[in-house]
C-alpha cells in the first residue's frame, strides 16, 4: 500500500504542561529538517495536538521513515490511510479495503480500536469498534477477534476525516533537539564519544564539539575521520560547530616536563580546560565526554576525579555505566561504528606511557602541573586562538 501521510506519535513531550508549545515547535522544526534530506516533498502539520506528515506525490518511503526515526521526541511513526468522512458505511468499506491490501494472508486475529475526536459523529467509539469489527469478520472469514493479544490492531481516528492505520514503527524517543541547553562534546575519533554526543542530543541538548589533534603526529586523515563522524552524528543532533584544536605544543610540553606515567591525566586535564574555554564562549551549560568507569587507566574513578577537578561546568558522561559492548551496539545502531574503527592514530595514544597511573593523587598531579607554569598558559591561549571551526551539517 502506498501511504501519503504519516501520523506521528510523541510521548514524553506531551506531558510538559505550559511548555508543550516549545516542545512541539522544536519537534516540528527537527522533523522538517530531517525530511529536507529525503527525496520528495513533505508538509509537516500540527493539528489537534498531533503531528502529521503529508507526502506530496512520489517520495522515498524508506528514506522518510529512516529520517523520522532519527528525530528525537518521536515515539511512533504510523503510515496512515486518510479518507473523507462519508458516514459509517464508507468507513467500513474503506477499512476493509485497507486491511485487504495490507494483509494478503487473512489468517490473523485482530481488534479495532477507534477514537472519536469529532464528537458530532453519530456513533461512539465502542459502536465504531463493533460495527467495523463485524464488517471485517464478514469480509474476511479467516480472521478472528482477539481483544487481548491481537496479531493486528486496526486503529481508526474519526476527526474531520477518517484516519486508519495498523502499523506503528518505532521512533527514537527522547526529547526534541533544541529543548535543553547547549553542551560542548569532546569528540575524538573513537567509538565512545560520538555515542555520548548523540545520547546527550537525545535529551534535547544542542551540541558543539571540540577535537584535539597533534599534527604531524596525527594525520589529516585522522581529522577527516572525526569530521565524518560528526556528519553522521548530525543527522540526529542537528547542525553543529566543530572546533579543531592543535594540541601538539601542549602535548610536547607535558611530555618534556612531567612524569611520563602522569601524561595521560595531565593531557586530559588540559583538554578539559580548553573545552571549557570554548564552552563558556558559546554559552554551553556543560561538557560531554565518552568516558565510562574503569574502561582504561584514565577512566578509573580516581582518574575521573583528577580530570574533573579542573572544570567548573558540569561534565556529562552519558556512558559512565555502559560496558564497551553496549557502547559498540549503540555505535552500530546510530551508524558511527564503521567509521570509528578505521585505523587512524589518536593524539592520546601517541604519547602514552607504558605504565600510566591508575590511581592518580590529585596533589601529585597539581605538583606536576606546576612544572608547566610560565610556558603552558601562552600555549593554551594560542591553541584556543588558532582553533579551526568547521560547520557540520547532515548530508
Ligand atoms: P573514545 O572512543 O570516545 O575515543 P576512548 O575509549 O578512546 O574514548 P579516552 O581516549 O580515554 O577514551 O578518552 C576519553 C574521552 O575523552 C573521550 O570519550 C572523549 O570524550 C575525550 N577525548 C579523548 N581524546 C580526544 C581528542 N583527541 N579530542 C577530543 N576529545 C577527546
Ligand atoms: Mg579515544
Amino acid at each position: 500500500m502506498k501511504f501519503s501521510h504519516f501520523l506521528i506519535k510523541y510521548g514524553e513531550i506531551a506531558v510538559k504542561g505550559k511548555n508543550r508549545n516549545i516542545f512541539e515547535d522544536a519537534l516540528g522544526k527537527q522533523m522538517r529538517l530531517a525530511l529536507r534530506r529525503v527525496d520528495g516533498s513533505f508538509v509537516v502539520e500540527k493539528k489537534t495536538g498531533r503531528f502529521y506528515v503529508h507526502c506530496q506525490g512520489e517520495y522515498d518511503y524508506e528514506g522518510a521513515v529512516e529520517a523520522l526515526q532519527k528525530v528525537f521526541g518521536i515515539v511512533g511513526i504510523c503510515p496512515v490511510y486518510v479518507f473523507e468522512d462519508n458516514g459509517i458505511e464508507s468507513l467500513k468499506e474503506n477499512v476493509c479495503a485497507f486491511v485487504d491490501e495490507m494483509y494478503r494472508d487473512k489468517h490473523f486475529t485482530f481488534k479495532v480500536q477507534a477514537r472519536r475526536g469529532n464528537k458530532k459523529f453519530p456513533l461512539n467509539s465502542m459502536e465504531i469498534n463493533a460495527d467495523v469489527g463485524e464488517a471485517l469478520l464478514n469480509a474476511f472469514p479467516d480472521t478472528q477477534v482477539d481483544v487481548h493479544h491481537p496479531d493486528v490492531t486496526v486503529y481508526i481516528e474519526v476527526r474531520e476525516a477518517f484516519y486508519v492505520y495498523s502499523t506503528i514503527l518505532p521512533g527514537a524517543g527522547g526529547m526534541p533537539v533544541g529543548t535543553a541547553g547547549k553542551a560542548m562534546l569532546l569528540l575524538s575519533g573513537g567509538i565512545d564519544s560520538p555515542v555520548a554526543g548523540v545520547r546527550i542530543a537525545k535529551r534535547g541538548a544542542l551540541l558543539e564539539a571540540v577535537y584535539f589533534h597533534a599534527p604531524p603526529y596525527t594525520s589529516e586523515r585522522a581529522k577527516e575521520k572525526v569530521v565524518d563522524l560528526a556528519k553522521i552524528m548530525s543527522s540526529y543532533t542537528d547542525s553543529f560547530k566543530l572546533h579543531i584544536v592543535n594540541f601538539t605544543d601542549i602535548q610536547m610540553e607535558i611530555y618534556e616536563k612531567c612524569p611520563h606515567e602522569e601524561l595521560t591525566i595531565i593531557m586530559r586535564r588540559y583538554m578539559m580546560r580548553i573545552a571549557e574555554a570554548f564552552a563558556l564562549e558559546s554559552e554551553c551549560l556543560g561538557l560531554v565526554t565518552g568516558e565510562s568507569i574503569g574502561q582504561v587507566a584514565s577512566q578509573t574513578m580516581q582518574s575521573l576525579r583528577a580530570t574533573n577537578e579542573v572544570c567548573t561546568l558540569p561534565v556529562y558522561r552519558p556512558l559512565i555505566g555502559f560496558d564497551k559492548q553496549e557502547i559498540i551496539d549503540e555505535a552500530e545502531k546510530i551508524g558511527t561504528f564503521e567509521t570509528s574503527i578505521l585505523p587512524y592514530e589518536d593524539c592520546c595514544t601517541i604519547f602514552v606511557a607504558k605504565h600510566p597511573v591508575t590511581k592518580p593523587d590529585p596533589e601529585a598531579i597539581r605538583a606536576s602541573e606546576k612544572l608547566l607554569e610560565g610556558s603552558i598558559e601562552r600555549m593554551v591561549q594560542e591553541a584556543v586562538k588558532t582553533a579551526e571551526v568547521i560547520s557540520i551539517k547532515p548530508q
